[in-house]
């Protein structure tokens, strides 16, 4: 049994029993059509939430605010309204060139967890002089801002509530940080790939992002190997799949693909690819290449190996905008490595990527958390076997669909949209 929430223009639509105003449940005749937006799950029930199709504004239901005065409403009701009521945060991405400010959190939700400075807005504030007390106090120097990078939405995995996050871009006055005891542990100045790998709070990741792609300086500074499909890249916005190659879209080998020949694509890869291609999204593939960072695959090799699977999807009608590639080895401190977003990120900046979207499909641990890092949803792909092996390794990041393999998450793709969603951080997937 759900509970029925109806809302249009502040008014709630409410049913009277033994004296108490409730929703209506599921199953209870309505007088009018609905259509299902989105479910709120608070454990011990559920609140549907319906946008009732009106010819006019029922003045005769309840205006929201109304019923707090009230003592004859359910508090099923007040939680679901109250809930509805969105929290305001405001950031800032302060930098020094190429580098980001990081703070580590000693206490609250990023406990343990590097983040932007900032936080919740007090009472009344307005998001500008929020941000600037909030920084000031964690750092304990005058900071300055330059701009607005963006304003964002997102909600708490597996809380019904939802965040409005403004993101500031900014620079500190002075260097002489004095942390603020009880809340900061420490803060450092880093690169945006690196920052993305330590920040796991949304609006961090996307007003990081943001800020690389309106900054010259962190533009510059990104050097990232790609395969040369493209020329002149017209950064147009467009929603954006990246896919890991080996194990995705071909079959991964215990000695490495290390010919043409040992290029082999797996059942399904071209299809889903075509499929997502066919609906608008842009391919883009990026790959740890460990092979020759062992010096096994020569670069040379590797572009032979990469003409043979662009020719081989360009046969079928699938067209790749890029292929980056990582050649380091293991222990270099590269920013392309996954799970460090380097391909991500040159990505976006060659094309215009937005996180909100993009997704990133791999059939590895890394890759989920490559995608997570970058602030964009998240397939995992494989055999069933294989999830097994991994099943406790990717919990912790969450992915936002398991398939067996690239045609499953591509159907699963595109049954979600492309659209910016904050509700997609609330579904919850069993790996
Ligand atoms: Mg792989």
């Amino acid at each position: 049994m759900e509970h029925i929430y109806a809302e249009t223009d502040g008014q709630v639509y409410l049913v009277r029993e033994s004296g108490v105003l409730r929703f209506p449940r599921t199953g209870e005749p309505l007088p009018f059509k609905t259509e299902r937006q989105e479910s709120m799950d608070f454990g011990a029930y559920r609140v549907l939430k319906v946008k009732p199709l009106l010819d006019h504004h029922p003045e005769e239901w309840l205006g929201r605010d109304a019923i707090f005065d009230r003592d004859d409403v359910d508090p099923v009701v007040k939680q679901a309204v109250y809930t509805t009521m969105i929290r305001c945060v405001s950031e800032v991405v302060l930098s020094k060139g190429a580098r980001v400010l990081l703070v580590k959190a000693v206490r609250g939700f990023s406990k343990g967890h590097w983040n932007v400075p900032g936080g919740f807005m007090d009472y009344g504030e307005g998001p500008e002089a929020g941000v600037v007390r909030e920084a000031e106090e964690e750092i304990g120097v005058p900071v300055a801002l330059d701009g607005l990078l963006n304003v964002y939405v997102s909600g708490f995995p597996g809380k019904p509530s939802y965040t409005l996050g403004f993101v500031y871009q900014g620079h500190v006055l002075s260097e002489g940080f004095e942390l603020k005891p009880d809340e900061i542990e420490s803060a450092g100045w880093f690169t945006v790939d690196k920052g993305l790998t330590l920040t796991r709070n949304p609006f961090a990741k996307w007003g990081l992002v943001d800020f690389f792609l309106q900054s010259p300086e962190a533009r510059r500074s990104l050097r990232v190997k790609r395969h040369g499909l493209f020329r002149d890249a017209n950064a147009v916005v467009r929603p954006t799949v990246f896919l890991d190659r080996d194990g995705v879209i071909n079959r991964g080998r215990p000695g490495y693909v290390r010919r043409p020949a040992d290029f082999e694509f797996l059942p399904g890869a071209v299809e889903g690819m075509r499929r997502l291609q066919d609906a608008g999204w842009r391919l883009v593939i990026v790959t740890n290449q460990d092979a020759t960072g062992w010096k096994l695959v020569p670069e040379r090799q590797l572009a032979r190996i990469h003409d043979t699977m662009v020719r081989g999807l360009r046969s079928e009608g699938v067209e790749v905008a890029e292929v980056y590639y990582c050649p380091h080895p293991l222990l270099r401190d590269c920013p392309c490595r996954k799970p460090r977003p380097g391909m991500l990120l040159a990505a976006a900046r060659d094309f215009g990527v937005n996180p909100r979207m993009a997704w990133m499909i791999g059939d590895k641990v890394l890759d989920v958390a490559t995608g997570r890092a970058f602030g964009c949803r998240t397939a995992w792909v494989g055999p069933r076997d294989w999830r097994a092996r991994f099943r406790a390794e990717v919990r912790p990041w969450h992915p936002d669909v398991v398939a067996d393999d690239l045609l499953g998450a591509a159907k699963a793709i595109l049954r979600r949209g492309s659209a910016e969603d904050p509700r997609g951080s609330h579904d919850k997937v069993t790996a």
